[in-house]
């Protein structure tokens, strides 16, 4: 997004709040109503029909949060019956270890919902410093999902962040192990350094755990996020700090260290006995495409890097994943833009697939799989017919054309939400800054201690009082 785009969102902003007086909780009850009005007019979805299993090796993933193992056996046998192969395995409990280190600073919370190897299996080399009974918990939740997936002959997909923050403590007895930094400077009150790959004895120890993760899960799929949210290669230049890292490194080519990385991984999996894919996405705001490119070039079999192989296929293509958007409302129904998604897999037969969905029960999300693995959908007039006829089971005929205009309104307000800003609105600025329970007035400073002080201590982060007042600092950008 070009500054003048980030200019006009802030003044609209603005220009809104002063026109109106009304304020942004009473903005959010509007958006809020509007969805859940809408939500709960929504019939109970039909069972969907059985559905012969797919004939080739395309991979269809799946992916949703799950709180038990009820929830994810539901995610699995909905995930069967829809023609998938794989199933993410790792979404598990936040660790909050990672924050308790100090309170004050908020910038672990980017990390501690993802996953990580070492979250699940720790090396004996680190076990001084990450807790062995975090790691325990996570491993027997991935055992009795590998238990799950097993009965219905899926495998399993292992999403994370690596290479990982770790504790000072590892740096301090291991030196040599400290890679770069790869806190995001204006979010973060402390340092955080990745531990560094280019070693020989870190590739090794990840080698190790590997293996042993997949000595319990049929893990076929590693899918990994770096140089964001408290991960990162050591020298890249898409770290949030700037390319840096030890010396000794520094000589390395971006290509031998991520691609040595993957392959590490790649044989501690087939150390268990898999062959496994390994995926990585560039996350950070800025995309170092010269890196990338010069990355993608050096691949071997099975590596992706930002959704492209060594031949610049894109072998996945990621369907929905909309739900930081849309946080915390849950269940809205994004049906056009998830509809123009699925026909992307159909324009692309060859390529694997993965669902993310918001929760397990997506019930238009599943209604419109089902269609789209039968019907063959090209363009607008055949996107909306095919969003009529699922109306019209919901709603009956009679019902039909204003359940699908509300499809339609429901897809407009999703998307001006994502216009809005730079960030997720609803999470970021209405929860994390406490737009919904803060005074929004125009000079927050003014506000004296007890006005403030019930909403300060909650506010997600600011690293000065003069960043806590600012509206618009959501992340730590001052417009
Ligand atoms: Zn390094």
């Amino acid at each position: 997004m070009n500054r003048f785009t980030i200019t006009q969102a802030s003044i609209e902003i603005r220009t809104g709040i002063s026109s109106t007086l009304c304020s942004a909780s009473a903005w959010c009850a509007v958006v809020l109503l509007m969805l859940t009005s809408f939500v709960l007019s929504a019939a109970p979805t039909p069972a969907p029909d059985a559905i012969p299993a797919a004939k080739h090796k395309q991979k269809v993933i799946f992916w949703a949060p799950t709180e038990t193992l009820d929830e994810f056996r539901a995610l699995a046998q909905r995930a069967a019956e829809l023609g998938a192969t794989h199933v993410v395995i790792s979404d598990l409990p936040k660790s909050r270890w990672q924050w308790d280190i100090d309170l004050n600073d908020p910038y672990p919370n980017w990390g501690m919902k993802a996953s990580s190897i070492f979250k699940v299996i720790v090396p004996p080399e680190l076990a001084a410093w990450l807790p062995a009974d975090y790691a325990k918990h996570n491993l027997e939740i991935i055992k009795e999902r590998a238990a799950v997936l097993k009965e219905f002959n899926l495998k399993a997909v292992f999403e994370g962040i690596e290479p990982g923050w770790l504790p000072e403590g590892v740096y301090r007895a291991h030196p040599d192990w400290r890679g770069p930094r790869c806190e995001h400077p204006v979010r973060a009150r402390h340092t955080y350094y990745a531990i560094c790959v280019d070693q020989p004895e870190v590739l090794a120890m990840y080698r190790r755990a590997v293996a042993e993760l997949c000595k319990v899960a049929p893990i076929e799929v590693f899918d990994l996020l770096t140089n964001d949210s408290g991960g990162g290669f050591c020298w890249s230049t898409s770290l949030y700090p700037g390319a840096n890292g030890p010396t000794w490194c520094e000589h390395r080519t971006p290509a031998e260290r991520v691609t040595g990385f993957m392959s590490a991984i790649q044989a501690g999996a087939a150390d268990a006995g898999l062959k496994s894919d390994v995926s990585i996405q560039y996350g950070s705001g800025y995309i170092a495409e010269a890196e990338v490119d010069s990355i993608i070039a050096s691949l071997q079999p099975g590596q992706t890097l930002n959704g492209h192989d060594r031949n610049r296929a894109v072998p996945l293509l990621r369907i929905g994943g909309w739900s930081d958007q849309l946080y915390p409302i849950l269940g809205i129904p994004y049906l056009e833009t998830l509809a123009e998604q699925l026909e992307q897999t159909q324009r692309n037969p060859g390529a694997d697939v993965m669902i993310i969905l918001q929760r397990v029960e997506s019930p238009w999300t599943y209604e419109l799989l089902r269609r789209y693995r039968t019907q063959k959908v090209r363009g607008l007039a055949a996107r909306f017919a095919l969003l009529r006829s699922i109306a019209a089971d919901y709603a009956g005929e009679s019902e039909a054309d204003n359940l699908v205009e509300m499809i339609h309104r429901i897809n407009l307000a999703v998307d001006t939400l994502c216009y809005i800003g730079l960030e997720p609105i609803l999470g970021r600025g209405v929860v994390n800054q406490r737009w919904v329970t803060r005074p929004f007035v125009p000079f927050p400073l003014e506000l004296k201690s007890e006005e403030r002080d019930y909403y300060r201590r909650f506010q997600f982060q600011a690293n000065s009082e003069a960043e806590a007042a600012n509206l618009m600092n959501i992340q730590g950008y001052m417009p």
